[in-house]
């Protein structure tokens, strides 16, 4: 299983500049090959390549391998859109390789500057049980709020798998975070209220725009996010012991769905987004394969208007943000609820030993 970490760096000031003049130089690079490749109509990576290899070198001084990766991070960005001239931002992210990264040991990496080999001490918190030779790919440098991460790809290996007998239906939501088909339910209320608390106070600070309170609300935004990390952590692992400890496998709606086929309202969508359904279905996915556990993800639609009793779908089902009331049998449950069984049962027909009706 792949997965994408986020690794601190803790530079010393010395190091800091360093790397911060890197990235700069990088970008600036990137800017000087995006007009090349836009004035001369070229956007393959080789024909870029060809362009502007030796005159980048020169002119920005930068070793071999960094040059291919701006030019692999110029093109790259042309193979998604080619109609405008494409330009990328001062502290923009720096593309690594095994070439010119290293990860030397659990807490050290070796990285390339302008000034050459950076021996830099790195932390990957909840991750460090990982093995670092499993790094795959490539990394990117990134900075933020001035503290310097790598994204970082790992190879995990994957648990023994499990025999799954039986599925978990996984519903996520914003009142309720989760809801299993056991009738479990994850209440969303505790991070309403830090989520409402802080925005008030961010509002606040907005509206002083004094330096020190731009300072505190980039503060208290990171706070926020981590307050919600740690909730979304702990959902996904009480989730994956049940499963673990019942042996069932875990399905949840396909999370691309998630936010196209919404026919939310704006305001419930941004909610949406802060929530960040990804991570908590990110979280599932991956603590669920260090487990042997599989997920499935399973056709989002409907699902919280079809009846799961009888399978009747009607947007009249669903009287509230709560209430299931089935039109045509009289079925009645919690909304999330029943979401969740729809989820579990149409994640059973993914099952190694699915029932004949599948
Ligand atoms: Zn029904």
């Amino acid at each position: 299983m792949l997965l994408t970490m986020k690794v601190k760096l803790y530079p010393d000031q010395y190091q800091h500049r360093s790397l911060l003049e890197t990235m700069e130089r990088f970008n600036e690079a990137c800017n000087y090959i995006s007009n090349i490749a836009w004035t001369n109509h070229t956007f393959g990576k080789v024909a870029i390549h060809k362009l502007a290899y030796y005159e980048i070198r020169d002119k920005f001084n930068l070793s071999s391998q960094m040059v291919v990766r701006a030019v692999g991070k110029v093109a790259e960005s042309y193979k998604i859109d080619k109609t405008c001239q494409h330009g990328f931002k001062k502290h923009g992210a720096v593309v690594y390789d095994q070439r010119i990264l290293t990860f030397k040991s659990t807490d050290e990496i070796s990285i390339l500057t302008l000034g050459g080999r950076e021996r830099i001490t790195i932390k990957y918190g909840e991750y460090r049980q990982l093995n670092m030779q499993r790094v795959r790919g490539q990394a990117d440098l990134i900075y933020h709020n001035n503290i310097f991460y790598l994204m970082v790809v790992v190879d995990v290996p994957d648990a023994d798998p499990i025999d799954p007998q039986g599925i978990i239906g996984v519903d996520m939501g914003i009142v309720n975070i989760a809801t299993t088909s056991d009738g479990e339910v994850f209440s969303g209320k505790k991070c309403t209220e830090v989520r409402q608390r802080y925005s008030n106070l961010k509002a606040k600070l907005q509206s002083v725009g004094t330096r020190s309170a731009k300072r505190h609300l980039k503060k208290i935004s990171g706070k926020e996010r981590r307050f919600k990390k740690d909730i979304n952590h702990c959902i996904a692992k009480s989730i994956v012991q049940t499963a673990k400890d019942t042996n069932r496998a875990i399905a949840i709606e396909n999370l691309k769905g998630i936010r196209t086929n919404s026919t939310v309202n704006k305001t419930v969508r941004t909610a949406m987004g802060k929530w960040a359904f990804n991570e908590l279905g990110n979280f599932l996915k991956y603590k669920a394969t260090l487990a042997g556990i599989p997920v499935f993800e399973v056709d989002p639609k409907n699902t919280s208007r079809e009846c799961s009793m009888c399978g009747h779908i009607d947007k009249k089902n669903r009287k509230s943000q709560s209430e299931f009331l089935c039109v045509n049998c009289g079925h009645a449950e919690n909304a999330d609820i029943n979401a969740s069984n729809n989820i579990s049962s149409r994640g059973i027909c993914q099952l190694p030993h699915r029932p004949l009706s599948c």
